[in-house]
């Protein structure tokens, strides 16, 4: 009998060693300079991602500005999705050419809010990203995306890459929900005060607009739906772009949590198996986690 009882425990317990190392993949975030508080909004997205149960967050923090770039050599391949909070100087050479073979092998990417702003000049960067802004972007850098008539349209117009109004609460529309980010999502959720950006543009190639927003131009906004979160492919890879997430505040929406962790496990294995939490925002009811 005692023997029998060990044999089950010992079953047990490598039953849970074996789940728990199905259930945690290596995520990586970087960070290190940015034009928004990364120091304090890094440590809510390693909250986020391991809160989930399925991510062990690594950071990477790059050299401050001016500081010896070369030196910035992440090993991107030791992880299953990578998850960008940098917006800065650009990567040496080698570190780029390692980012993209990563990628394109199937490496998972999460670009978060200013992550777009990051370099206008790298092309394979930007058909990653799918969209961008500021830094110079114009018409030379791709279509804007709009949605128009109830489906994402290319709008080539010339202007500038990348603006936003001022901040405030605004309703972000599920406009694909037969992908696994956003399946079972409702359709309309109301998104804490955050920095609507609008006018992103870019390569915009296997490009998927998963949720918008109304850049409303009583805000200072474009006045167009403007694509909030989207599913990039990109070779063997996939890539979740949230526009989402300016400050620590606003990363304490349940709605940018839940994207966050869905979209991090769609871009390292392709599905999701989370389920939508109870908590998660109404259309017309702020849902905040401290
Ligand atoms: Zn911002």
């Amino acid at each position: 009998m005692k023997h029998l009882f060990l044999t089950i425990l010992a079953g047990v317990s490598l039953l849970a060693t074996s789940l728990s190392h199905a259930a945690q993949m290596k995520a990586l975030v970087i960070d290190g300079q940015n034009n928004h508080n990364w120091k304090g909004t890094t440590p809510l997205l390693v909250k986020a991602l391991e809160s989930s149960g399925l991510f062990k967050v690594t950071v990477a923090t790059s050299p401050a500005k001016g500081g010896d770039m070369a030196s910035f050599k992440p090993k991107f391949s030791d992880f299953e999705v990578v998850i960008s909070n940098y917006n800065g100087e650009p990567w040496s050479a080698e570190t780029k050419a390692a980012f993209e073979a990563y990628v394109k092998n199937g490496g998972g990417f999460v670009s978060v809010h200013a992550a777009d702003n990051s370099f206008p000049e790298w092309k394979e960067y930007n058909k990653i990203i799918g969209v961008g802004g500021w830094g110079g972007r114009t018409e030379k850098d791709g279509p804007y995306v709009r949605f128009i008539d109830g489906k994402a349209t290319k709008v080539m117009d010339a202007g500038r890459g990348g603006s936003h109004g001022q901040q405030h609460d605004f309703v972000v529309e599920v406009r694909d929900a037969s992908h696994p980010i956003t399946a079972g999502l409702p359709a309309k959720w109301l998104h804490v005060k955050d920095e609507l950006y609008d006018r992103l543009r870019g390569p915009a190639e296997n490009l998927t607009v998963l949720a918008t927003a109304f850049a409303n131009p009583a805000k200072g906004g474009s006045g167009h739906h403007e694509p909030m979160l989207m599913a990039i492919e990109y070779g063997k890879g996939r890539s979740f772009h949230t526009a989402l997430g300016h400050s620590p505040e606003c990363m304490k929406c349940v709605g940018f949590i839940v994207t966050l962790q869905r979209g991090a496990e769609w871009a390292a294995t392709g599905k999701v198996t989370q389920k939508v939490p109870a908590d998660f925002p109404g259309a017309d009811k702020l849902s905040i986690r401290d």
